[in-house]
């Protein structure tokens, strides 16, 4: 037992702190969100990146929304030494309490999902506990994968492909605009970031449920990539993770075929909206792109969060019984609101104009520091954060 009270530690777009109570308060609203589904559809799901952003709201939205039995994978801190966990870990504990009270199976590996060990254990408790799967979701945003079968350390790295890039950005420490420049990365590291974030690890998890005759007949899987406007094009999309985008949105379609013939199964990549996520604050530019998109889609009445956009896409597209909508490329595209035409003119409109000065009235940058804050539980209405916590929790 360790009672504290708990303050943010912010540094940059890390926040070395997390609020049980908040991340508790956070999954407890999302799940409210979910039951907007029919309640039943769906038995047994993996959900891969399962702790936080969109593979917790893909959690949530099966388990609460389709009445799932889950196995999730995550890569969070535990508490230790009286000190707060990672944020995953707190919004995954008040997920099993919640599993609990709904009388549904939910259990967590905590380890790393790159590595054999983990998907041998993942198969074994599939096996023993769970069954067939009808749905695998792959939500992994990670910085680092070890090669499983070498053990080399693959880095992604978020740099320009070919130029160096000039542009605006928010520097997250003093909440100012300025310049940054951003040099190409080498080839090295473009093929790295591929093997971290591409579509290399998604593809072994599938070969490895279908060799164990996990996938269950219809089975469905999904991974998550981003698009986005011109002025993060250097950056994201036709930067390094822009390349490992394209391998993951490749793989898509080689899983499809190997579903199709073991299972009657299909896969796809769904292209989901900028949101506030932990693997979004890192990467430059993007939190000032944000900014301006909350605000003009919270004026245009379209604004999502991860869980809006989870249970859109499981209703409209990937939810038992429904068949996708897809792009000319083969992808759903739940980024459709962010893409607008009328939604990207008002950022282009605004993008040239933003400055330190007018970051709250043009940009709105308190949207996106109040979403950053609550990712680790702060800043959540209802929260009494004058009084002491227990931190310590566990994941059963
Ligand atoms: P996130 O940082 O919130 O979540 C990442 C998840 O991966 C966490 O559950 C974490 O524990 C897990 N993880 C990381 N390394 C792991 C490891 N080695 N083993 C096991 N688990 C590990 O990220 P997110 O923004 O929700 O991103 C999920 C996916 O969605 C990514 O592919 C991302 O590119 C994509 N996406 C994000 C956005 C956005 O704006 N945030 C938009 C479109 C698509």
């Amino acid at each position: 037992m360790a009672e504290m009270v708990i303050e943010p530690r912010i540094r940059g777009f890390l926040c070395l702190t997390s609020h049980p109570e908040g991340c508790a308060a956070n999954v407890r609203a999302q799940a409210e969100l979910a039951k907007a589904g029919p309640g039943t559809g769906l038995k047994n799901v993996l959900v891969i990146g399962s702790s936080t952003g969109f593979g917790l709201s893909s959690l949530l939205t099966s388990m609460f929304g389709y009445g799932a039995d889950v196995l999730g994978i995550c890569f969070e801190k535990p508490p230790a030494d009286n000190k707060p966990a990672s944020p995953g870990y707190y919004n995954l504990a008040e997920a099993h309490v919640m599993a609990k009270e709904a009388g549904r199976r939910l259990e967590t590996i905590n380890a790393d999902a790159f590595s054999h060990e983990v998907k041998a254990q993942a198969i074994a408790a599939l096996k023993e506990r769970y069954g067939k799967i009808d749905m695998v979701v792959y939500s992994l945003a990670s910085p680092k994968r070890k090669d499983p079968n070498s053990d080399t350390l693959w880095s992604s790295v978020l740099k320009p492909v070919d130029k160096l890039h000039v542009s605006k950005t928010v520097d997250l420490r003093h909440e100012v605009v300025e310049e940054i420049t951003i040099p190409p990365a080498s080839e090295q590291e473009v093929f790295e970031t591929e093997r971290v974030m591409g579509g290399d690890d998604w593809k072994m998890w599938i070969e490895a449920l279908r060799d164990a005759d996990l996938l269950a007949e219809g089975c469905r899987s999904v991974a998550y990539s981003y698009i986005g406007p011109q002025v993060t094009y250097p950056i994201y999309r036709s930067g390094t993770i822009g390349g490992a985008k394209e391998h993951l949105e490749a793989t898509a379609k080689d899983l499809s075929a190997l579903m199709a013939e073991h299972c009657k199964g299909e896969a796809w990549v769904s292209v989901n909206k900028a949101l506030v996520t932990q693997a979004s604050s890192a990467i430059p530019v993007v939190p000032l792109y944000i900014s301006i998109l909350y605000k003009v889609m919270k004026a245009a009445g379209n604004h999502e969060e991860t869980m809006e956009q989870i249970v859109r896409l499981f209703r409209d597209h990937i939810g038992p019984g429904q068949t996708p909508t897809l792009d000319d490329k083969g992808r759903i595209r739940v980024d459709d609101w962010e893409m607008l035409p009328e939604i990207q003119a008002q950022i282009e409109e605004l993008w040239p104009q933003a400055s330190t000065e007018n970051l709250e009235d043009l940009c709105e940058f308190s949207a996106f520091r109040t979403g950053f804050r609550r990712l680790f539980g702060f800043e959540v209405p209802g929260v009494d954060y004058s009084k002491p916590t227990e931190v310590m929790r566990e994941l059963v």
